[in-house]
């Protein structure tokens, strides 16, 4: 059997290495290293499979996330809704630019921000809501935009772990995330679900003025060159990057479906092990499987983590502690925070391996082992 990882992005790059070989030996013939066509064409591209107006590529996630918050006009002391059960890039960016972020408790069901507790946490300071499609599933995008339209907020999706991933609304509507709300950021780090060979990242927007203000910010606040309006940042998706994604777009609807498929094998394996809460699909959502994410009941989590790696199953704790936990914002002063279904599930999941090239003895493998490890 082919050894197992968390994900296999060397399997997956030979499927496609001519295509992917040629597309960065022409960058490299061209020498246009820097907003070269490669990178005009996967933003044409990438607007296109999102079927959104405009697209700024940026050098990453973070620096998507931080570039829309500067858009968006925030300034510091302005209160930022978000979760604290995700990766530690949404929560960072807003302590970097002093605006106070507002953890709100995640459904644990879903994982994601849970709108009922959005209402109660709104302020006069609150300006914006950043919610997170954590592990490839949209947050309750329909709930959470009225909300936002009630209160007159922002809404920014760090939809780094989701492109692709759909929602239904009540009124039938399909929007993809990272489409919904004001601004939607990505990330293209290697292991995400649309992954380059480094570090890249994308905004997206239907609003043309934040579009311009992003590129603006992106590019050291430069309106021509050499002249220079706002402070900015240098944040750049590069050429080979955008070559390499510029390929892998057009295999993203097949990568997130072999996802799909190897996560609707592991939970039918896991449907009847009582010991097992497998991943929850909302109505109307179609997830894309960043994560394969269990709740364990009643199970040892260290131990199990132990044993599955003593026979070659790598399984990972996605995050082991909340961003209102981390030592990063003690000076906002937050024991006061009580976030229960963060911190009970911050104990209780586990991830799986997950990725585009798991076989059908790996993943036979795999659920055998687990279901003898936690039977
Ligand atoms: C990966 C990730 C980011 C940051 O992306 P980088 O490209 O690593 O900077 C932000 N938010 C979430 C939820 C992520 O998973």
């Amino acid at each position: 059997m082919v050894p197992i990882q968390m994900v296999d992005l060397k399997r997956q790059y030979l499927k496609i290495k001519t295509e992917v070989d040629e597309a960065i030996a022409d960058v490299v013939q061209n020498t246009s290293f820097i907003n070269g066509k490669a990178v005009t064409d996967f933003s044409a591209a990438l607007g296109q499979f999102l079927d959104i107006e405009h697209v700024v590529p940026c050098a990453n996630g973070t620096d998507a996330l931080q570039i829309a918050m500067m858009a968006v006009g925030l300034e510091p002391g302005d209160e930022v809704i978000t979760p604290s059960f995700t990766y530690i890039a949404t929560t960072e960016v807003m302590a970097l630019l002093r605006l106070n972020p507002v953890f709100v408790d995640v459904d644990p069901k879903t994982f994601c921000i849970d709108p009922s507790k959005i209402r109660a946490a709104i302020t006069p300071k609150t300006k914006a809501i950043v919610p997170v499609h954590l592990y490839g599933q949209s947050a309750p995008m329909e709930e959470i935009m009225a909300i936002a339209k009630e209160f007159g907020l922002f809404v920014i999706e760090d939809n780094a772990q989701a492109i692709g991933a759909t929602i239904q609304f009540s009124d039938g509507t399909v929007h993809l995330t990272g489409t919904i709300g004001d601004i939607g950021c990505t990330s293209f780090f290697p292991s995400k679900n649309l992954g380059c060979f480094g570090d890249g990242g994308a905004i997206v927007t239907r609003n043309a003025s934040l579009a311009d203000k992003m590129r603006m910010i992106a590019n050291h606040g430069q309106s021509k060159r050499y002249y220079h309006d706002l402070v900015g940042c240098n944040s750049r998706l590069d050429s080979i990057q955008a070559a390499v994604l510029n390929i892998k777009l057009r295999h993203l609807n097949q990568y997130n479906e072999a996802r799909r498929q190897a996560a609707d094998f592991y939970s039918k394996a896991f449907a009847s092990n009582p010991k097992i809460v497998t991943p929850f699909i909302a109505k109307g959502n179609t997830h894309v499987f960043h994560q394969y994410t269990l709740i364990l009941n009643d199970c040892n989590r260290d131990e199990l983590v132990g044993q599955l790696a003593a026979v070659g199953i790598p399984a990972m704790i996605y995050y082991p502690v909340p961003a209102h936990r981390q030592n990063m914002f003690s000076f906002l002063n937050l024991p006061a925070v009580d976030l229960p279904v963060t911190d009970w599930l911050t104990h209780r999941v586990v991830s799986l391996p997950i990725h585009t090239e798991l076989d059908q003895d790996q993943l036979n493998f795999i659920v055998d082992h687990v279901n003898a490890f936690t039977k």
